[in-house]
């Protein structure tokens, strides 16, 4: 971190500013040139906050070197993260997983009937929400624990691994005891209280990326994750807001390289949330294959138009096999299988 010092800042406030940052580890290189007079900080500089920097009357500017994150940089830990899930793995050059199922568990037979349906079509795990965080209070908000205790079912009948999301660290035992990865939502990213309570269990994370949050704050997230004791993160991408409206959000399929390069965590996509139109997620699922993506989480129902959340961008199940049959091909292209 560079701080960059006031010319006539007085003899005491600097020594005492000095002082602060070797209280906290750090080494300082004073250099005072004939314009700038530059504080070169060596050391963690992940405990220090900017902002309470800013605010000392003798200081400039602030410059972070180092990115705020430590267990998640590649940095520090350059080989890939590879998460264990009953045997499949994700990341590092394993195989591509592909994650389906409905936004919404509607009932024993539609998920245990789904399950089969996205297995045959080259699925290895069963997605499907029973907390579901809705727009409106209005909207059909899940079938609540019914619905988890449906997935354990449609995983004893398939031996697919059940990913859903969990809203509230209440819910956390219940999680525990069956879902096999937790997924936090969009709008929980900056649950900083729930990221903290999640990085208290063992099990796999899928960390969305929020609405309107900057590559930096979602990686932030995931080191609350691991700062807390849980090193098995799966972040997931699901399309941003920006000011397009011909589709729900905008997929920024860009940051596949950019994790790949700053962190050592895998990285799926969600082409369903990000376009919010089935028409779109086929190609948007070979793009992100095509860019390097461990995997991809797609919702599937087998009739769209009555599903009670999400119907325009589910496909059905044939259409969800063509796009695996499809997303092989190009993965053996980049290098990997599926
Ligand atoms: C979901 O997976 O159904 C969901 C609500 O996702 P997101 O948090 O990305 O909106
Ligand atoms: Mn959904």
């Amino acid at each position: 971190m560079i701080v960059t010092v006031k010319k006539n800042a007085d003899e005491k406030s600097l020594n005492q500013l000095i002082q602060s940052f070797i209280a906290k580890g750090l080494q300082v290189n004073d250099s005072v040139g004939s314009d700038y007079h530059i504080l070169g900080l060596i050391g963690d500089t992940t405990v220090l906050d900017e902002k309470s920097i800013k605010a000392n009357p003798i200081v400039d500017d602030v410059t972070r070197i180092a990115a705020p994150y430590k267990k998640a940089n590649r940095l520090f830990h350059p080989e890939d993260t590879i998460i264990d899930v009953n045997g499949i793995k994700i990341g590092g050059n394993e195989k591509i997983v592909v994650i389906g199922g409905p936004c919404s568990v509607e009932g024993l037979d539609q998920i245990c009937q789904l399950a089969k349906d996205v297995k045959d079509a080259g699925a290895v795990m069963l997605r499907g929400g029973a907390y579901k965080p809705r727009t409106s209070p209005y909207a059909f908000q899940g079938l609540e624990t019914e619905g988890i205790l449906d997935m354990v079912e449609a995983r004893k009948q398939t031996g697919l691994p059940i990913v859903s999301e969990l809203m509230d660290s209440n819910q956390l035992p219940e999680f525990e005891k069956y879902v096999d990865i937790i997924q936090i939502g969009a709008r929980n990213m900056q649950n900083f209280t729930l990221l903290k309570a999640v990085g208290k269990s063992k099990k796999p994370i899928l960390l969305k990326r929020g609405l309107a949050n900057t590559i930096e704050e979602w990686i932030m997230s995931a080191e609350y994750i691991m700062a807390s004791g849980n090193p098995n993160v799966i972040l997931c991408e699901r399309g941003i807001r920006t000011f397009e409206k011909y589709t729900r959000n905008t997929l920024d399929l860009s940051v596949v390289p950019i994790i790949k390069e700053k962190t050592h965590i895998p990285i799926i996509i969600d082409p369903s949330h990000a376009t919010g139109n089935w028409k779109y997620i086929e190609k948007m699922s070979l793009a992100a294959v095509a860019a390097g993506a461990d995997g991809l989480i797609i919702e599937v129902h087998e009739q769209p138009e009555c599903a009670w959340s999400d119907g325009a961008q589910c496909l059905k199940p044939e259409k969800f096999k063509h796009l695996s049959e499809k997303a092989r091909e190009i993965a053996h292209v980049v290098g990997r299988d599926l």
